[in-house]
């Protein structure tokens, strides 16, 4: 049975966690593309090009607009981010699930595009809980906490777009969670309707031959 690749959304608020819960999933799965972004944002302490992002500068960024290399593209707390469109489309291709850790315009701009995306939301289990991750952080000066505090703001406005949430308390059990929710995305059945009608073409050879084989009987009332 071939098994089609999944395109799945993820957002959530600054701080939540998102990137930490993504590289544990995909290091304790590895069947999971994690598409990596561009941005135009600098690099956080500890940030590589070509692993967190592909660092760009603005007239890079604007030259992959023009030439059509961008699935989606938003400006976020001054900044531009942009999934590159190649590598998705190969690794879906290619039958594995994709990932998109992008925010919520962009996000809605692929659900646009593609209306079958799994789309989740990561929830803090508390507003406390995700100023002090916010904070605890140390990479940002206050005035761009004070930013995103204000982004999530206007994200939480639209959360009632996304299909499931995943409240990351614990990381393991948030992992878990995660896994299982997209694992059962591929036993939807609108995503095996090649498989649901080759059975039932099959019920269909085997009824007719039936009743071939008994005539005057019906196999189905
Ligand atoms: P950060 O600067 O904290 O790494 O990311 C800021 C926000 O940009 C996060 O919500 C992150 O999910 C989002 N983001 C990262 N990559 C992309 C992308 O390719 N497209 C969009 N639209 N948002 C992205």
């Amino acid at each position: 049975m071939d098994r089609k690749g999944i395109l799945i959304v993820v957002s959530g608020y600054s701080g939540v966690g998102k990137g930490t819960l993504m590289k544990a999933l995909t290091t304790r799965y590895g069947q999971y593309a994690l598409s990596i972004s561009a941005t135009t944002r600098q690099p956080r302490e500890g940030e590589a090009d070509g692993r967190e992002y592909f660092f760009k500068t603005r007239e890079e960024f604007e030259a992959l607009i023009e030439q059509d290399r961008l699935i989606e593209y938003a400006s976020f707390c001054d900044n531009y981010y942009g999934t590159p469109k190649d590598y998705v489309e190969e690794q879906l291709e290619q039958g594995r699930d994709v990932i998109l850790e992008i925010e919520q315009q962009g996000a809605l701009k692929v659900k646009e595009k593609n209306p079958d995306i799994l789309m989740l939301f990561v929830m803090p289990p508390d507003t406390d809980t995700l100023v002090k991750r916010l904070r605890g952080r140390g990479t940002e000066p206050e005035e761009i906490i004070q930013q995103r505090l204000t982004q999530a703001v206007e994200e939480s406005k639209h959360v009632d777009q996304y299909d499931y949430m995943i409240v990351n308390d614990d990381l393991d059990r948030a992992v878990e969670e995660l896994h299982h929710l997209i694992e059962s995305q591929h036993n939807m059945i609108k995503r095996n309707l090649d498989f649901t009608n080759q059975i039932r073409e099959g019920l269909e050879f085997l009824a007719s031959r039936s009743r071939e084989c008994a005539p005057g009987q019906q196999a189905f009332k």
